[in-house]
C-alpha cells in the first residue's frame, strides 16, 4: 500500500497545525512512517485518500461500536441539523438522552452532558471535591483520564508513548494533589491512606484500563478501592469513558457488581460526535451549580446534534442488548485466533481481553499493571503494526493502546485478519 497522498496531506498539515495532527497519537510517533488520512469510513471499514481500504480495529478509540456511518445515528444527525445546530438554551432532547442513560447504567440519579472525557473527568473530581471537602485525589499509574492538569501524572497511552509521565505547564502545586498508586495493588492504595488520612476526596480509576492496552481488574481489586474509600470516607470515581456503554448496557458497575460513587463517561455516549458526562446520585449531583456550590458549565454543553447522535446510539444499545454478547463473542474469536498463530509462530505474546477491548503485547509476562505493560517489546509492536497495515489491517499507532472491536466486523474479517497476523508474525 502506498501512502503518497496521506505524506503530502501530513506535510501540509505540519505547516499550521502542530505536528500536523489534534491529537498526538495520531501523528505516528510510536511505530514511525506517516499518518495515513482518511477520506471516509463505513461500517468496519476505513478509506483512506491513497485509494485503500483498511479494516478498523480503533474504532474512532471506541465511539463507533456499531460500526461507522451507523444508518441510525447518521439519520439523527441530519434530521436534528435541520432545526439548527445550537441554541444554548434546554432542549427535550437533553431530557430524553439524560433519561436513557440513567435508566441504563446503575446507581445514577442525575447525570450532565459535557464535551469531552477530559471534561467529564475534570468536572467528576471537581465536584467529589466540593462534595468532601478534600483537596486530594489518588489515580493509578497507566490510567489516563484526559488531558486536564490534575491527570498529566503518568497517564498511559498517548504521554507514554512520547516519554514524558509528567507534562511541562501543569504545576507542583497541582501535582502535589494527585497522588499515584500502582494498577492491581491495593497496598499501594491502603498506604496512601494511611499517610492521607481524611484528606482524599476520591480515589479515580479506570474500572478496566483501556490506555495501557487492556488491563483487567484483578479479582477483588475494584472491591477493595471501594472498601478503602468507604472506611476513609473518600468517593470511588469510576473513568467509563472507555468502559461506559461498551462492556455492558450498566459499563463496569453492572458487569461487576461494583457500586461506584462518580462516574464518567465519552465515546460511545456521543455516536461519535463529541460528548462526554459524569453522572452519580442526587445527593452528590445537587452538589452541583445552579443548584449546588460547585462550578461546571459548558457553551455547547448538550449540543443538539451531540445528543441526537448519543440518544439515537444509546437507543439502540439499550433495545437490543444482545450486541454486547455478539461483540463479546466476536472479541473472544479473535482472541482464540490470534493466540493460536502467535504460538504456532513461537512469539512471546500475552493476550489480555474483556468484552469488546483487546490488546496484544509482546511480553513474557503477564500485564497487570503500566510496569508490566512498559515491559512489551515495542521494536516487535512496530513490525507487527506497520505488517498488518501492508495487509489492510488498521491497529492502533502505538503498544499502549487497547483494540475497539466493532459490531460491524463480520467473522470474515476476523478470520482474514487472523490469517493476516500469521503472515506477519512468521516475518518478525
Ligand atoms: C479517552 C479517555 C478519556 C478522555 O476523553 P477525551 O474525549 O479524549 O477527552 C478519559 N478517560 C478515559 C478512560 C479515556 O479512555
Amino acid at each position: 500500500m502506498l501512502y503518497q497522498r496521506s505524506s503530502e496531506l501530513f506535510a501540509e498539515a505540519e505547516k499550521v497545525i502542530p505536528g500536523g495532527v489534534n491529537s498526538p497519537v495520531r501523528a505516528f510517533k510510536g511505530v514511525g512512517g506517516t499518518p495515513i488520512f482518511v477520506k471516509s469510513a463505513k461500517g468496519a471499514y476505513l478509506y483512506d485518500e491513497d485509494g485503500n481500504r483498511l479494516i478498523d480495529y480503533i474504532n474512532s478509540w471506541g465511539p463507533m461500536i456499531l460500526g461507522h456511518a451507523h444508518e441510525p445515528v447518521i439519520r439523527a444527525i441530519t434530521e436534528r441539523a435541520k432545526l439548527g445546530t445550537s441554541f444554548g438554551m434546554p432542549t427535550e432532547l437533553e431530557t430524553q438522552i439524560a433519561a436513557l442513560a440513567v435508566s441504563m447504567v446503575p446507581n445514577i440519579d442525575k447525570i450532565r452532558f459535557v464535551n469531552s472525557g477530559t471534561e467529564a473527568c475534570m468536572s467528576a473530581v471537581r465536584l467529589a471535591r466540593g462534595f468532601t471537602k478534600r483537596d486530594k485525589i489518588i489515580k493509578f499509574s497507566g490510567c489516563y483520564h484526559g488531558h486536564s492538569d490534575s491527570f498529566l501524572i503518568q497517564a498511559g497511552s498517548g504521554a507514554s508513548t512520547f516519554g514524558i509521565p509528567n507534562s511541562p505547564g501543569v504545576t507542583q502545586g497541582t501535582a502535589k494533589d494527585t497522588l499515584l498508586a500502582n494498577y492491581n495493588d491495593l497496598e499501594s492504595v491502603a498506604q496512601l491512606f494511611e499517610s492521607n488520612k481524611e484528606e482524599i476526596a476520591a480515589i479515580i480509576v479506570e474500572p478496566v484500563a483501556g490506555n495501557m492496552g487492556c488491563v483487567p481488574p484483578l479479582n477483588g481489586f475494584l472491591e477493595g478501592l471501594r472498601k478503602l474509600c468507604d472506611a476513609d470516607g473518600a468517593l470511588l470515581i469510576f473513568d467509563e469513558v472507555m468502559t461506559g456503554f461498551r462492556l455492558a448496557k450498566g459499563g463496569v458497575q453492572e458487569l461487576f457488581g461494583i457500586k461506584a460513587d462518580i462516574v464518567c463517561f465519552g465515546k460511545v455516549i456521543g455516536g461519535g460526535l463529541p460528548v462526554g458526562a459524569f453522572a452519580a446520585r442526587n445527593e452528590i449531583m445537587n452538589y452541583l451549580s445552579p443548584i449546588g456550590p460547585v462550578y461546571q458549565a459548558g457553551t455547547l454543553s448538550g449540543n443538539p446534534l451531540a445528543m441526537a447522535a448519543g440518544f439515537a446510539m444509546l437507543n439502540e444499545l439499550n433495545q437490543n442488548d444482545v450486541i454486547f454478547k455478539r461483540l463479546d463473542e466476536k472479541t473472544t474469536y479473535l482472541e482464540n485466533g490470534i493466540r493460536d498463530v502467535l504460538t504456532k509462530n513461537q512469539i512471546a505474546f500475552t493476550i489480555n481481553k474483556v468484552g469488546s477491548m483487546i490488546s496484544v503485547h509482546f511480553n513474557e509476562t503477564p500485564v497487570i499493571d503500566f510496569q508490566t505493560a512498559k515491559g512489551g517489546d515495542n521494536e516487535t509492536f512496530k513490525k507487527f503494526f506497520h505488517g498488518l497495515l501492508k495487509e489492510g489491517i488498521y491497529i492502533a499507532p502505538s503498544a499502549y493502546e487497547t483494540w475497539f472491536i466493532t459490531d460491524a466486523l463480520t467473522y470474515e474479517d476476523l478470520d482474514f485478519t487472523i490469517k493476516a497476523i500469521d503472515t506477519v508474525s512468521k516475518q518478525f
